[in-house]
């Protein structure tokens, strides 16, 4: 995306309004648009910042440039417009979660601005979809359709899945911003707790075994509501995987050790091909039980990055090998060949 940015205004905007607790830049937009009662459209002409079609991408990959002429129109400082934008980068959010799809909503955010739906601010927990509570009243989210089922839902939902699954939450915001967030990234236990289970030990995948109360009835009943992708359509699931990343944190050896004794004989080679292909450090320290109490404290904290720039390196090797059988193709074949004339 590039932006143009034409000439500053005179002046700055003479009211500004307050920006919400979590709310999204393109939000405060539309709120202060409203106020003087034009488009937010409208107010990015106003200021030189080229209008674009989707006023939701302002609140992502903003450069330094329109930065510092939206605080300077909006009285502001360019952090806080950087801290109103999604911090993360987006290229290692597309990979876990639909962004651009509001499916979480805070039950006292409807009623609060119910009268007034033209300035209802846009919050950024409703589309970080690892969030499971409101950024503004932290209370748990609902499922759009149903009305009045978040109370319900607050009740259903055990405490401890509930806590669970906001550590869950916590070491998932910590790992999409790339800050140490423990021993395994969380692909890797998506990848570890998806092998599916024998049907003797449960059925179902990892996730039914680190995460019991999920095929509970009564839990069952409340998602009902079909969900499109276990991530993003419902917040239900979501206390499941997230539920999971922390317990599985908490003791991955036996984690380890209990899902790969569970699993089908296919689930079982799918977890030991996923071990495989981590540093042999992680992989001994996960495979040999005890032998996690030896590796320091502060090395587990950041062993997910190690894996990650580990499955870089995998990635650069087989490049690197690629070119280099083409490269002796290429000249294998340039012996049968007469050199071409450049004269
Ligand atoms: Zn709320």
């Amino acid at each position: 995306m590039t932006w143009t940015l034409a000439d500053p205004p005179a002046k700055p905007l003479p009211v500004i309004l307050k920006p919400l607790r979590d709310e999204l830049l393109s939000s405060w937009l539309q709120r202060t648009a409203c106020f003087y009662s034009v488009s937010a459209h409208d107010l990015l002409v106003q200021f030189g910042v080229a209008p674009t079609t989707q006023i939701r991408t302002i609140d992502f990959d903003l450069p330094a440039s329109v930065q510092h002429r939206l605080s300077w129109c909006l009285r502001t400082n360019t952090l806080r417009i950087r801290n109103m934008c999604h911090s993360i980068p987006i290229v290692r959010a597309q990979r876990f979660v639909a962004i651009s799809e509001a499916v979480s909503r805070c039950a006292t955010g409807d009623l609060r601005w119910q009268g007034n739906p033209t300035t209802r601010p846009i919050f950024r927990s409703w589309f970080e979809s690892w969030q499971i509570s409101c950024g503004v009243c932290r209370r748990p989210f609902h499922i759009p359709q149903s009305r009045n089922v978040e109370a319900k839902a607050i009740k259903k939902v055990p405490e401890t899945l509930w806590q669970d699954a906001m550590a869950g939450s916590a070491l998932f915001a910590q790992y999409i911003s790339g800050k140490p967030c423990g021993i395994l990234p969380p692909k890797i236990v998506w990848l570890l707790a998806s092998a599916p289970m024998r049907r003797h030990d449960g059925g179902g995948t990892g996730f039914r075994l680190i995460v019991p109360e999920s095929s509970r009835p009564v839990f069952e009943a409340i998602h009902s509501s079909p969900p499109t992708t276990i991530r993003t359509k419902n917040p239900f699931k979501r206390l499941t995987l997230l539920a999971a990343f922390h317990r599985f944190d908490q003791h991955p050896a036996a984690w380890v050790g209990e899902l790969a004794e569970a699993a089908t004989e296919a689930g079982r080679r799918a977890i030991f091909a996923v071990l495989e292909n981590l540093p042999s450090t992680i992989r001994d320290a996960l495979t040999h039980r005890g032998c996690l109490g030896r590796i320091s404290a502060g090395y587990l904290k950041h062993a997910s990055r190690d894996i990650e720039l580990h499955d870089i390196r995998l990635k650069l090797a087989v490049n690197l090998r690629q070119i280099d059988q083409t490269c002796l193709k290429l000249i294998a074949v340039a012996s049968q060949h007469l050199p071409e004339s450049h004269i």
